[in-house]
Protein backbone atom coordinates (compact mmCIF):
# COMPACT_ATOMS: atom_id res chain seq x y z
CA UNK A 1 0.00 0.00 0.00
CA UNK A 2 1.63 3.57 -0.56
CA UNK A 3 2.12 5.87 1.59
CA UNK A 4 -0.07 8.37 0.28
CA UNK A 5 -2.86 5.84 0.62
CA UNK A 6 -6.48 7.73 1.52
CA UNK A 7 -9.34 5.65 1.55
CA UNK A 8 -12.29 6.11 -1.32
CA UNK A 9 -14.27 9.68 -0.22
CA UNK A 10 -18.15 8.85 -1.13
CA UNK A 11 -20.91 11.13 -1.79
CA UNK A 12 -23.71 11.43 -3.09
CA UNK A 13 -26.26 13.03 -6.12
CA UNK A 14 -29.93 11.89 -4.23
CA UNK A 15 -32.57 13.83 -1.97
CA UNK A 16 -31.56 14.25 1.04
CA UNK A 17 -33.59 11.97 2.89
CA UNK A 18 -31.48 9.21 0.62
CA UNK A 19 -28.37 10.64 0.97
CA UNK A 20 -28.75 10.52 4.66
CA UNK A 21 -29.57 6.72 4.53
CA UNK A 22 -27.08 5.44 2.11
CA UNK A 23 -23.90 7.32 4.08
CA UNK A 24 -25.41 5.37 7.46
CA UNK A 25 -24.04 1.70 7.21
CA UNK A 26 -25.51 0.90 10.99
CA UNK A 27 -28.89 0.20 10.71
CA UNK A 28 -31.98 1.38 13.13
CA UNK A 29 -34.81 -0.85 14.54
CA UNK A 30 -37.69 1.38 16.87
CA UNK A 31 -39.93 -0.37 18.77
CA UNK A 32 -43.42 1.32 18.40
CA UNK A 33 -45.63 1.30 21.27
CA UNK A 34 -48.47 3.63 21.99
CA UNK A 35 -46.30 6.70 21.41
CA UNK A 36 -45.87 5.78 18.10
CA UNK A 37 -49.63 4.44 17.07
CA UNK A 38 -50.22 7.64 15.02
CA UNK A 39 -49.41 7.48 11.27
CA UNK A 40 -47.95 11.04 11.11
CA UNK A 41 -45.25 9.61 13.71
CA UNK A 42 -44.48 6.50 12.08
CA UNK A 43 -44.56 8.50 9.02
CA UNK A 44 -41.58 11.04 10.70
CA UNK A 45 -39.89 7.67 12.07
CA UNK A 46 -39.81 5.93 8.98
CA UNK A 47 -38.04 9.35 7.32
CA UNK A 48 -35.54 10.00 9.93
CA UNK A 49 -34.41 6.51 9.90
CA UNK A 50 -36.09 3.62 10.88
CA UNK A 51 -35.33 1.12 9.19
CA UNK A 52 -37.65 -1.73 10.90
CA UNK A 53 -40.13 -1.17 13.00
CA UNK A 54 -40.43 -3.67 16.36
CA UNK A 55 -43.64 -5.03 18.07
CA UNK A 56 -43.16 -6.12 21.51
CA UNK A 57 -46.13 -8.64 21.87
CA UNK A 58 -45.50 -8.50 25.62
CA UNK A 59 -47.64 -5.48 25.52
CA UNK A 60 -51.06 -4.68 23.47
CA UNK A 61 -53.46 -7.58 21.76
CA UNK A 62 -52.60 -9.51 18.52
CA UNK A 63 -55.41 -7.20 16.30
CA UNK A 64 -53.50 -4.08 17.63
CA UNK A 65 -50.60 -5.53 16.46
CA UNK A 66 -51.84 -6.33 12.88
CA UNK A 67 -53.22 -2.75 12.48
CA UNK A 68 -49.64 -1.89 13.41
CA UNK A 69 -48.31 -4.01 10.80
CA UNK A 70 -50.32 -2.40 7.71
CA UNK A 71 -49.92 1.05 8.51
CA UNK A 72 -46.00 0.44 8.75
CA UNK A 73 -46.12 -1.45 5.19
CA UNK A 74 -48.42 1.01 4.24
CA UNK A 75 -46.89 4.33 4.64
CA UNK A 76 -43.59 2.80 4.05
CA UNK A 77 -44.04 1.67 0.41
CA UNK A 78 -45.74 5.86 0.28
CA UNK A 79 -42.37 6.70 1.30
CA UNK A 80 -40.40 4.32 -1.35
CA UNK A 81 -39.32 2.72 1.60
CA UNK A 82 -38.14 -1.03 2.40
CA UNK A 83 -38.89 -1.73 6.13
CA UNK A 84 -38.58 -4.76 7.74
CA UNK A 85 -40.84 -5.58 10.64
CA UNK A 86 -39.91 -7.77 13.81
CA UNK A 87 -41.86 -9.31 16.03
CA UNK A 88 -40.68 -9.60 19.32
CA UNK A 89 -41.84 -12.40 21.02
CA UNK A 90 -42.07 -12.99 24.68
CA UNK A 91 -42.13 -17.02 24.64
CA UNK A 92 -40.50 -18.00 27.68
CA UNK A 93 -40.57 -14.75 29.11
CA UNK A 94 -43.92 -14.56 29.90
CA UNK A 95 -44.41 -17.98 29.76
CA UNK A 96 -41.60 -19.72 32.21
CA UNK A 97 -42.83 -23.04 32.85
CA UNK A 98 -44.13 -23.50 29.42
CA UNK A 99 -42.61 -25.75 26.75
CA UNK A 100 -40.60 -24.20 24.03
CA UNK A 101 -44.20 -25.30 21.52
CA UNK A 102 -46.66 -23.85 23.61
CA UNK A 103 -45.00 -20.66 24.65
CA UNK A 104 -43.83 -19.80 21.24
CA UNK A 105 -46.79 -21.28 18.95
CA UNK A 106 -49.52 -18.71 19.23
CA UNK A 107 -47.25 -15.97 18.22
CA UNK A 108 -45.20 -17.65 15.12
CA UNK A 109 -48.88 -18.52 13.54
CA UNK A 110 -49.59 -14.77 13.80
CA UNK A 111 -46.33 -13.75 12.45
CA UNK A 112 -46.93 -16.28 9.54
CA UNK A 113 -50.50 -14.83 9.25
CA UNK A 114 -48.81 -11.17 9.10
CA UNK A 115 -45.99 -11.99 6.62
CA UNK A 116 -43.50 -10.91 9.14
CA UNK A 117 -40.23 -10.29 8.21
CA UNK A 118 -38.06 -11.30 11.40
CA UNK A 119 -39.19 -12.91 14.70
CA UNK A 120 -37.07 -12.31 17.65
CA UNK A 121 -36.94 -14.85 20.83
CA UNK A 122 -36.78 -13.74 24.64
CA UNK A 123 -35.74 -16.07 27.30
CA UNK A 124 -34.14 -18.32 25.03
CA UNK A 125 -31.59 -19.96 27.29
CA UNK A 126 -29.84 -23.30 24.71
CA UNK A 127 -29.77 -23.91 20.92
CA UNK A 128 -31.40 -26.65 21.76
CA UNK A 129 -34.79 -24.85 22.39
CA UNK A 130 -33.76 -22.49 19.68
CA UNK A 131 -33.62 -25.85 16.93
CA UNK A 132 -37.21 -26.32 18.58
CA UNK A 133 -38.66 -23.36 17.71
CA UNK A 134 -37.26 -23.93 14.06
CA UNK A 135 -38.82 -27.60 14.15
CA UNK A 136 -42.25 -25.66 14.66
CA UNK A 137 -41.59 -23.31 12.14
CA UNK A 138 -41.19 -26.39 9.40
CA UNK A 139 -44.07 -27.77 11.01
CA UNK A 140 -46.55 -24.47 9.73
CA UNK A 141 -44.55 -23.67 7.03
CA UNK A 142 -43.66 -20.65 7.80
CA UNK A 143 -39.19 -20.14 6.85
CA UNK A 144 -38.52 -16.24 8.80
CA UNK A 145 -35.13 -15.03 9.93
CA UNK A 146 -34.56 -15.91 13.48
CA UNK A 147 -33.06 -13.15 16.06
CA UNK A 148 -31.88 -14.76 19.39
CA UNK A 149 -32.45 -12.47 22.06
CA UNK A 150 -28.90 -13.01 24.09
CA UNK A 151 -30.81 -12.36 27.84
CA UNK A 152 -30.12 -15.12 29.85
CA UNK A 153 -26.80 -16.32 31.61
CA UNK A 154 -26.52 -20.20 29.88
CA UNK A 155 -27.54 -18.25 26.35
CA UNK A 156 -24.35 -15.76 26.80
CA UNK A 157 -22.75 -19.03 27.51
CA UNK A 158 -23.82 -21.27 24.67
CA UNK A 159 -23.69 -18.10 22.59
CA UNK A 160 -21.53 -19.68 19.59
CA UNK A 161 -23.64 -23.09 19.46
CA UNK A 162 -26.55 -20.32 19.47
CA UNK A 163 -24.89 -18.57 16.67
CA UNK A 164 -24.43 -21.45 14.64
CA UNK A 165 -28.51 -21.92 14.76
CA UNK A 166 -30.07 -18.90 14.49
CA UNK A 167 -30.08 -16.10 11.88
CA UNK A 168 -28.96 -13.19 14.42
CA UNK A 169 -28.67 -12.18 17.70
CA UNK A 170 -29.70 -9.41 19.73
CA UNK A 171 -27.75 -8.15 22.68
CA UNK A 172 -30.72 -7.68 25.00
CA UNK A 173 -28.93 -5.67 27.45
CA UNK A 174 -31.92 -5.09 30.14
CA UNK A 175 -32.21 -8.50 30.64
CA UNK A 176 -29.20 -9.51 30.49
CA UNK A 177 -27.98 -7.45 32.93
CA UNK A 178 -30.51 -8.64 35.57
CA UNK A 179 -28.85 -12.19 34.78
CA UNK A 180 -25.63 -11.39 34.75
CA UNK A 181 -25.00 -8.37 36.53
CA UNK A 182 -24.30 -5.07 35.35
CA UNK A 183 -20.67 -4.87 35.14
CA UNK A 184 -20.45 -7.63 33.07
CA UNK A 185 -22.54 -6.66 30.39
CA UNK A 186 -20.60 -4.37 28.41
CA UNK A 187 -17.88 -7.39 27.98
CA UNK A 188 -20.75 -9.31 26.61
CA UNK A 189 -21.59 -6.83 24.33
CA UNK A 190 -17.78 -6.66 22.45
CA UNK A 191 -17.41 -10.55 22.83
CA UNK A 192 -21.42 -11.34 21.19
CA UNK A 193 -20.78 -8.84 18.24
CA UNK A 194 -17.58 -9.32 17.71
CA UNK A 195 -18.54 -13.20 17.27
CA UNK A 196 -21.31 -12.80 14.85
CA UNK A 197 -19.26 -10.30 13.04
CA UNK A 198 -17.13 -12.93 12.16
CA UNK A 199 -19.63 -15.26 11.35
CA UNK A 200 -21.47 -12.76 8.98
CA UNK A 201 -24.38 -12.68 10.95
CA UNK A 202 -26.67 -9.38 11.78
CA UNK A 203 -26.45 -8.68 15.72
CA UNK A 204 -28.69 -5.68 17.28
CA UNK A 205 -27.66 -3.94 20.48
CA UNK A 206 -30.76 -3.32 22.60
CA UNK A 207 -32.00 -1.14 25.55
CA UNK A 208 -31.77 1.91 27.15
CA UNK A 209 -29.42 3.13 24.39
CA UNK A 210 -31.34 6.82 24.91
CA UNK A 211 -33.46 6.13 27.82
CA UNK A 212 -33.15 9.45 29.10
CA UNK A 213 -35.43 10.37 26.01
CA UNK A 214 -37.94 8.89 27.62
CA UNK A 215 -38.87 12.54 29.41
CA UNK A 216 -36.12 14.54 27.96
CA UNK A 217 -35.28 16.10 24.28
CA UNK A 218 -32.10 15.91 25.11
CA UNK A 219 -30.09 12.57 25.38
CA UNK A 220 -26.82 12.51 27.92
CA UNK A 221 -23.33 12.22 27.00
CA UNK A 222 -22.71 8.99 27.85
CA UNK A 223 -25.95 7.76 25.99
CA UNK A 224 -23.86 9.46 23.02
CA UNK A 225 -20.65 7.52 24.06
CA UNK A 226 -23.06 3.92 24.36
CA UNK A 227 -24.01 4.79 20.91
CA UNK A 228 -21.38 5.37 19.45
CA UNK A 229 -19.34 2.35 21.20
CA UNK A 230 -22.02 -0.18 19.80
CA UNK A 231 -21.06 1.33 16.60
CA UNK A 232 -17.45 1.09 16.35
CA UNK A 233 -17.84 -2.22 18.56
CA UNK A 234 -19.35 -3.43 14.78
CA UNK A 235 -23.35 -3.56 15.62
CA UNK A 236 -24.96 -4.17 12.44
CA UNK A 237 -28.17 -2.26 14.30
CA UNK A 238 -28.85 0.14 17.06
CA UNK A 239 -32.46 -0.37 18.64
CA UNK A 240 -34.97 1.81 20.52
CA UNK A 241 -37.40 0.66 23.28
CA UNK A 242 -39.41 2.64 25.39
CA UNK A 243 -37.38 5.90 24.03
CA UNK A 244 -39.53 5.42 20.66
CA UNK A 245 -42.43 3.02 21.99
CA UNK A 246 -44.02 5.06 25.47
CA UNK A 247 -41.49 8.05 25.49
CA UNK A 248 -42.44 11.82 24.56
CA UNK A 249 -39.67 11.97 22.00
CA UNK A 250 -40.08 9.75 19.46
CA UNK A 251 -38.78 10.76 16.36
CA UNK A 252 -36.06 13.27 18.01
CA UNK A 253 -34.66 9.87 19.60
CA UNK A 254 -34.67 8.38 15.63
CA UNK A 255 -32.84 12.54 14.64
CA UNK A 256 -30.49 11.71 17.92
CA UNK A 257 -29.57 8.07 16.92
CA UNK A 258 -28.78 9.39 13.37
CA UNK A 259 -26.59 12.31 14.35
CA UNK A 260 -24.85 9.99 16.65
CA UNK A 261 -24.01 7.05 14.78
CA UNK A 262 -23.39 9.02 11.75
CA UNK A 263 -20.71 10.75 13.25
CA UNK A 264 -19.31 7.62 15.22
CA UNK A 265 -18.84 6.14 11.70
CA UNK A 266 -16.80 8.74 10.52
CA UNK A 267 -14.04 6.77 12.25
CA UNK A 268 -15.22 3.22 11.26
CA UNK A 269 -11.77 1.00 10.81
CA UNK A 270 -13.32 -0.24 7.31
CA UNK A 271 -9.61 -0.53 6.24
CA UNK A 272 -9.18 -2.83 9.53
CA UNK A 273 -11.55 -4.74 9.08
CA UNK A 274 -11.47 -5.71 5.63
CA UNK A 275 -8.01 -7.24 6.55
CA UNK A 276 -8.82 -8.54 9.25
CA UNK A 277 -12.51 -10.41 7.89
CA UNK A 278 -9.44 -12.71 6.29
CA UNK A 279 -9.37 -14.76 9.08
CA UNK A 280 -13.14 -15.30 9.04
CA UNK A 281 -12.93 -15.85 5.14
CA UNK A 282 -14.96 -19.22 4.07
CA UNK A 283 -13.82 -21.43 1.02
CA UNK A 284 -17.09 -20.97 -0.30
CA UNK A 285 -17.36 -18.70 -3.65
CA UNK A 286 -19.48 -16.29 -2.70
CA UNK A 287 -17.16 -15.24 0.32
CA UNK A 288 -14.27 -14.82 -1.82
CA UNK A 289 -16.46 -13.35 -4.14
CA UNK A 290 -17.28 -11.01 -1.44
CA UNK A 291 -14.38 -10.19 -0.13
CA UNK A 292 -12.73 -9.60 -3.77
CA UNK A 293 -15.34 -6.93 -4.31
CA UNK A 294 -14.41 -4.97 -1.49
CA UNK A 295 -10.56 -5.24 -2.07
CA UNK A 296 -10.88 -4.17 -5.82
CA UNK A 297 -13.68 -1.35 -4.48
CA UNK A 298 -11.58 -0.03 -2.02
CA UNK A 299 -8.23 0.19 -4.07
CA UNK A 300 -10.18 1.45 -7.10
CA UNK A 301 -11.92 4.10 -5.40
CA UNK A 302 -15.17 2.56 -6.44
CA UNK A 303 -18.37 4.55 -5.48
CA UNK A 304 -20.58 1.50 -4.84
CA UNK A 305 -20.61 -2.04 -4.93
CA UNK A 306 -24.02 -3.24 -6.48
CA UNK A 307 -24.73 -6.99 -5.62
CA UNK A 308 -27.36 -9.16 -7.20
CA UNK A 309 -28.58 -11.67 -4.83
CA UNK A 310 -31.58 -13.91 -5.01
CA UNK A 311 -31.70 -14.93 -1.98
CA UNK A 312 -29.59 -12.33 0.06
CA UNK A 313 -26.74 -13.81 0.91
CA UNK A 314 -24.40 -12.29 -1.73
CA UNK A 315 -24.87 -9.01 -0.02
CA UNK A 316 -24.75 -10.00 3.63
CA UNK A 317 -21.20 -11.75 2.75
CA UNK A 318 -20.26 -8.07 0.90
CA UNK A 319 -21.28 -6.46 4.58
CA UNK A 320 -19.52 -9.28 6.23
CA UNK A 321 -16.30 -7.59 4.69
CA UNK A 322 -17.27 -3.97 6.34
CA UNK A 323 -16.53 -1.62 2.90
CA UNK A 324 -17.32 2.16 3.11
CA UNK A 325 -19.17 2.05 0.23
CA UNK A 326 -22.66 1.74 0.11
CA UNK A 327 -24.05 -2.28 -0.73
CA UNK A 328 -26.99 -1.67 -3.27
CA UNK A 329 -28.05 -5.26 -3.07
CA UNK A 330 -30.75 -6.21 -6.19
CA UNK A 331 -33.18 -9.01 -5.71
CA UNK A 332 -36.11 -9.95 -7.50
CA UNK A 333 -37.93 -11.13 -4.07
CA UNK A 334 -39.97 -8.74 -1.92
CA UNK A 335 -39.52 -10.57 1.27
CA UNK A 336 -35.26 -10.85 0.70
CA UNK A 337 -35.36 -7.28 0.05
CA UNK A 338 -37.12 -6.38 3.62
CA UNK A 339 -34.71 -8.61 5.26
CA UNK A 340 -31.95 -6.47 4.19
CA UNK A 341 -33.16 -3.65 6.30
CA UNK A 342 -30.97 -5.13 8.99
CA UNK A 343 -27.86 -5.88 7.27
CA UNK A 344 -25.08 -3.29 7.92
CA UNK A 345 -24.30 -0.80 4.69
CA UNK A 346 -26.93 -2.31 2.88
CA UNK A 347 -29.28 -0.71 0.54
CA UNK A 348 -31.93 -3.18 -1.08
CA UNK A 349 -33.72 -2.96 -4.14
CA UNK A 350 -36.40 -5.37 -6.00
CA UNK A 351 -35.91 -5.80 -9.60
CA UNK A 352 -37.43 -8.65 -12.05
CA UNK A 353 -34.54 -10.77 -13.01
CA UNK A 354 -32.19 -9.66 -15.69
CA UNK A 355 -32.02 -11.83 -18.79
CA UNK A 356 -28.41 -11.63 -20.02
CA UNK A 357 -25.31 -10.66 -18.55
CA UNK A 358 -24.93 -7.86 -20.82
CA UNK A 359 -28.71 -6.36 -19.00
CA UNK A 360 -27.20 -7.36 -15.57
CA UNK A 361 -24.39 -4.47 -15.99
CA UNK A 362 -26.97 -2.21 -17.39
CA UNK A 363 -29.39 -2.68 -14.23
CA UNK A 364 -25.96 -2.49 -12.29
CA UNK A 365 -25.82 1.08 -13.49
CA UNK A 366 -29.39 2.39 -13.87
CA UNK A 367 -30.13 1.09 -9.84
CA UNK A 368 -26.71 3.30 -8.75
CA UNK A 369 -27.86 5.91 -10.91
CA UNK A 370 -31.25 5.98 -9.84
CA UNK A 371 -30.25 5.86 -5.95
CA UNK A 372 -27.41 8.80 -6.68
CA UNK A 373 -24.88 7.09 -5.63
CA UNK A 374 -22.44 7.09 -9.00
CA UNK A 375 -22.56 9.63 -11.40
CA UNK A 376 -20.72 9.88 -14.54
CA UNK A 377 -17.25 9.00 -15.03
CA UNK A 378 -17.31 7.22 -11.24
CA UNK A 379 -16.52 3.54 -10.95
CA UNK A 380 -18.88 0.77 -9.59
CA UNK A 381 -17.87 -2.64 -8.45
CA UNK A 382 -20.41 -5.41 -9.19
CA UNK A 383 -21.01 -8.86 -7.98
CA UNK A 384 -23.26 -11.63 -9.58
CA UNK A 385 -23.89 -15.38 -10.75
CA UNK A 386 -23.04 -17.11 -14.13
CA UNK A 387 -26.24 -18.87 -14.09
CA UNK A 388 -27.74 -15.15 -13.80
CA UNK A 389 -29.64 -15.06 -10.22
CA UNK A 390 -29.96 -18.87 -9.02
CA UNK A 391 -29.22 -18.76 -5.16
CA UNK A 392 -25.24 -19.43 -3.84
CA UNK A 393 -24.13 -18.83 -7.71
CA UNK A 394 -22.00 -15.52 -6.88
CA UNK A 395 -18.78 -16.08 -8.74
CA UNK A 396 -18.68 -13.20 -10.67
CA UNK A 397 -17.06 -9.42 -9.91
CA UNK A 398 -16.77 -6.98 -12.60
CA UNK A 399 -15.08 -3.19 -12.21
CA UNK A 400 -18.03 -0.79 -14.30
CA UNK A 401 -17.38 2.99 -15.42
CA UNK A 402 -20.50 4.65 -15.54
P1 LIG B 1 -37.22 -6.81 26.15
O1 LIG B 1 -35.82 -7.37 25.64
O2 LIG B 1 -37.29 -5.39 25.74
O3 LIG B 1 -38.21 -7.67 25.51
O4 LIG B 1 -37.12 -7.03 27.62
C1 LIG B 1 -34.68 -6.55 25.54
C2 LIG B 1 -33.80 -6.62 26.77
O5 LIG B 1 -34.03 -7.43 27.67
O6 LIG B 1 -32.82 -5.86 26.78
MN1 LIG C 1 -35.63 -8.81 27.59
Amino acid sequence: MSADYQPVEVCYYGTEMDNLRLKRHVKIICTLGPASQSAEVISNMLKTGMDIARLNLNYGTLEEHARTVSLVRRLSIELGLQTGIMLDCPGLKKYPSATVNAAFKKHLEFARSQNIDFVALSFISTAEQVAEVRRLLTAIDYSVPLIVKIEQAPALTESDLILDIADGIMVARGDLAIQISIEKVPLAQKRLIKAANQRGKPVITATQMLESMVESPQPTRAEAADIANAVLDGTDALMLSEESAVGKYPVAAVETMVRIALEAETAYPHDERLRDAYLTSLPEVNDATARAACQIADQVRAKAIVAFTAGGTTAMRVSKYRPIQPIIAVTPSEIVMRRLAMVWGVHAVQRTNPVSLEKVFDLAMEVAMGLGVVMKGDRLVLTAGVPLMVAGSTNLVKVHVV
